[in-house]
């Protein structure tokens, strides 16, 4: 027999609800919630509030480099300006309303460095980003010291928020992306009610952190509507589409969410 409906949820499906979606990139709320939100937008008042939506100029480390070739995008700031045009049509399309945070992504977030190391960082600008690599840095799980400030705004700026919603959507980190981490972390301190999301496409290679899900004391639910129409909205990330799916077909995969 299937896991029923969380309260939260069946309460927001039937009857309404305002609800608060936290996305660390532009693209990532629709990918793992899409179908959910879909069926949520007819009786909710739905925000997609984006964290991590800006890049900074150059020089950017191999990882960024890396990062545009794959969008076809030589251009940082010209790449997430058409990222954050297509998330405000993507999430209206939806029936939501999108809102960028401004704080910039991991791979071009850098270190508070003396101005005297700044034409070391034009020449290895490694040595200047907070997250120097994708694989032993960003992907690694461990959010760095260096960010304890961020998180502190960041918390602050999430928790005037909690008399505006009633329930609030939050990633799980799965994949260890430092910045679902950060982003997952803000529901422990919300006061209200917390549903957190498996991200995907990670989670169709990696598993939640059982840790987190003992802590938060975590039961999963899936739900399977709409993923027909659910493709047509990720497709509308167009930046983004061709390097998350080279194949060309995007995986149905459930959508899982994590109530208490
Ligand atoms: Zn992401």
């Amino acid at each position: 027999m299937p896991d029923p409906t969380p309260a939260p949820l069946r309460s927001a499906l039937t009857s309404g609800a305002r609800c608060l979606v936290l996305s660390p990139h532009l693209d990532d709320a629709v990918l793992s919630c899409g179908a959910l939100l879909r069926a949520l937008a007819p009786r909710c008042e739905i925000t997609v509030l984006t964290l991590f939506t800006e890049a900074t100029d150059g020089p950017h480390s191999r990882a960024a480099r890396s990062f545009l070739r794959q969008c076809a995008h030589p251009d940082a700031a010209t790449l997430f300006r058409a990222r954050r045009a297509e998330d405000r049509g993507v999430v209206e399309t939806l029936g939501a309303r999108p809102e960028h945070l401004g704080l910039t992504d991991a791979l071009f977030r850098q270190r508070d460095v003396p101005a005297a190391l700044s034409p070391v960082g034009r020449l290895l600008p490694e040595l200047v980003h907070r997250y120097p690599t994708y694989r032993f840095d960003i992907a690694r799980g461990r959010v760095s010291r260096g960010d304890r400030r961020l998180r502190a705004d960041l918390a602050a700026r999430i928790a005037v928020r909690a008399t505006e919603a009633d329930l609030l959507l939050c990633p799980l980190g799965i994949g260890r992306h430092v910045d679902h981490l950060v982003t997952r972390d803000l529901g422990l301190a919300w006061p209200g009610t917390v549903v957190w999301f498996s991200d995907f496409p990670y989670a169709l290679e990696h598993a939640p952190d059982p840790a987190f899900v003992r802590r938060a004391d975590l039961r999963p639910w899936s739900f399977d509507e709409g993923l027909d129409a659910k493709d047509a909205l990720v497709r509308g990330y167009g930046t983004q589409v061709d390097a998350l799916f080279p194949s060309g077909t995007i995986p149905r995969l459930a959508e899982t969410y994590w109530a208490r």
